[in-house]
């Protein structure tokens, strides 16, 4: 086994090498961020050799667990045949055949290789498709970190402007005129959307949302009806609707989150758990949009990776793996006895949070205020979640370090996994409330 070298001083080096010393802005957390060094099914082992149970799981691409044996098996399988071809081959065919078989938008799939690329391309898409450029978007949602969606990702309260207009916030500093064209709008409030789609018509060409809103807004169902009227408002006036599945994709539903709410996007994005961790992203629509890439149409569609086929082994053998149909059985039970656990104690401990969530994902909010859109998760404390995530680190269970994202389960986990876990919340809230 390599000797460990240690978070603490893998950072000090680390951070002469890179910018803040992580290769993802988010990665880093204070003092200095965890150095992994393997994980494995649930479990994550961290360069000073601590373990934990895992509930990050690469910002929830690891849907079956890390290192599944039918998965690696697969892309082992595969680099004995070849990496990379630049050149098509039948395991694309094979991965897009699944794909288009399992999700009702997908009529047509195109693959590349990260979540950003697909909303990129989708978004170009649309606007090629309808001859129009604005976009529409919901505030704290994230769809990758290209200009045209670079906006409003997770404003502060103070920033926002009102809650009926709010203003587009830039979330980086040299955006170009592509951002200006975005128009940002709250999740779950037909009422807000349906005046600005009046006031834009004629120049939307897409609107894009999670079916399940998590982003910088930790983890929002969509309240009733609110998808169906998407796609009535979007069809109404011929505006592309662009579900962006990254993180709901294959982790609430084979079919994605549109098959478990029964509404159908005319565009659709994957990523993250498609290939159970491996770079992989997808654009997935109807034949008339679809076509509009070229070489049938005239929007350029490039990448090196694209359908690399060790991302399309993986993809297959994923895709596989949860046509067995008990998995999402599992994870939705997981994340339910989680959650109610969870709510049993924070009544029980008469703290002020709540634990929000959707099937295998969940996230724990220091505060009682109803959770309707984005900008009720900014009422609650991160000193607070911090504390609770630390003290989790020091009982082996690792929650995501940031107070505004989520957790997630995989398949990995078990019902004692849970149990561990909601035990040793159970008394670090304890602790907290001043025990
Ligand atoms: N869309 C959503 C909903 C996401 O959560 C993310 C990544 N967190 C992206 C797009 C971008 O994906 P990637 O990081 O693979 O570029």
């Amino acid at each position: 086994m390599n000797e460990l070298h240690g978070s603490k001083k893998l950072f000090e080096e680390a951070k002469r090498l890179t910018p803040g010393g992580v290769h993802s802005a988010i990665r880093f957390s204070s003092p200095y961020p965890l150095f992994i060094s393997r994980a494995i099914g649930a479990k994550i082992c961290d360069a000073d050799g601590n373990e934990y149970l895992d509930y990050h799981l690469g910002f929830g691409s690891v849907l079956l667990g890390h290192c599944h044996p039918k998965v690696n098996a697969a892309v082992k399988d595969q680099l004995d045949k070849g990496i990379i071809y630049g050149l098509s081959h039948e395991l694309e065919v094979e991965a897009a055949r699944k794909i288009s078989a399992h999700v009702p938008s997908a009529e047509m799939v195109r693959f590349c290789s990260s979540g950003t690329e697909a909303t990129y391309h989708a978004i170009r898409a649309a606007r090629a498709y309808t001859g129009r450029k604005k976009i529409v978007k919901f505030e704290g949602a994230y769809h990758g970190w290209h200009d045209f969606v670079s906006v409003s990702s997770s404003p502060s309260l103070s920033e926002a402007g009102p809650e009926e207009s709010p203003t587009p916030v830039p979330d980086t500093d040299g955006l170009t005129e592509a951002s200006k064209e975005t128009i940002v709008v709250p999740f779950n409030r037909p009422e807000i959307l349906e005046k600005v789609v009046k006031k834009n018509r004629n120049h939307i060409a897409a609107l894009i949302t999670e079916p399940v809103l998590h982003g910088s807004a930790t983890c929002i169902p969509p309240q009733n009806g609110f998808l169906r009227f998407l796609r009535e408002i979007t069809r109404e006036h011929g505006i592309v609707l662009l579900f962006d599945e990254v993180v709901s994709g294959f982790r609430y539903h084979l079919g994605g989150a549109q098959k478990l709410f029964d509404v159908v996007p005319d565009v659709t994005t994957f990523a993250k758990a498609m290939a159970n961790g491996f770079p992989v992203g997808a654009v997935c629509g109807n034949e008339d949009i679809m076509s509009k890439f070229k070489p049938t149409g005239n929007v350029e569609y490039g990448g090196t990776y694209n359908g690399n086929p060790i991302s399309m082994a993986a993809t297959v053998a994923t895709i596989k793996e949860l046509e067995g149909g008990k998995i999402h059985q599992h994870l939705f039970n997981l994340g339910q006895m989680l959650r109610d656990h969870l709510e049993g104690y924070v009544a029980e401990l008469g703290l002020v949070a709540q634990v929000v969530g959707f099937g295998s994902v969940f996230q724990l909010l220091f505060t009682d205020k109803q959770i309707v859109e984005y900008r009720d998760t900014l009422a609650a404390n991160k000193e607070d979640f911090m504390k609770f995530q630390k003290g989790m680190m020091q009982k082996g269970v690792f929650l995501i370090p940031q107070p505004n994202k989520r957790c997630h389960i995989s398949a990995a986990h078990t019902k004692e996994d849970v149990e561990r876990t909601v035990e040793a919340a159970r008394e670090i809230l304890w602790k907290m409330k001043g025990n």
